[in-house]
């Protein structure tokens, strides 16, 4: 048990130091560099193995070729469960993970991203 005294002590330090938690959604912060946030394709990289939509565990991925050399990646935000497993089998380094984790959506079909080979490499939906 603490006594009185010692009680009385840590509520006044505390009075002086930083808070621990941050003001959020208010105050923005960076995320660390290996966060698993929202996942970006690069369709300039890609090559179509598919080895990543084989690899992953939760069915989220579909790369679809849509012209000579050209491939579009299609993922499911609501089934990956951030595993990383297509980043690390990925050998073109087409796909990575962003900072992004603000993605809670009440319609389950906005969590469905298609990212295009044109007009500028970003995603369409
Ligand atoms: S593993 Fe990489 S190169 Fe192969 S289809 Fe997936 S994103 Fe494209
Ligand atoms: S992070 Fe895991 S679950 Fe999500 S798309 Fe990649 S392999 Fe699939």
């Amino acid at each position: 048990m603490i006594r009185p005294a010692k009680m009385i002590r840590q509520v006044l330090s505390s009075l002086f130091k930083k808070p621990a938690t941050n003001l959020y959604p208010f105050n923005k912060f960076e995320m660390p560099d290996k966060f698993r946030g929202k996942i970006v394709f690069d369709p300039e990289l890609c090559v179509g193995c598919k080895l990543c939509m084989k690899d992953c565990p939760a069915g989220a991925i579909n790369i679809k070729k849509v012209g000579e050399k050209k491939f579009e990646a299609e993922f499911d935000l609501g089934k990956c469960v951030y595993c990383a497993q297509c980043t690390e089998t990925c050998f073109k380094k087409a796909l990575k993970f962003t900072g992004e984790f603000e993605l809670a959506s009440l319609d389950r079909e906005k969590l469905k991203i298609t990212f295009n080979a044109k007009p500028d490499d970003t995603a369409s939906k």
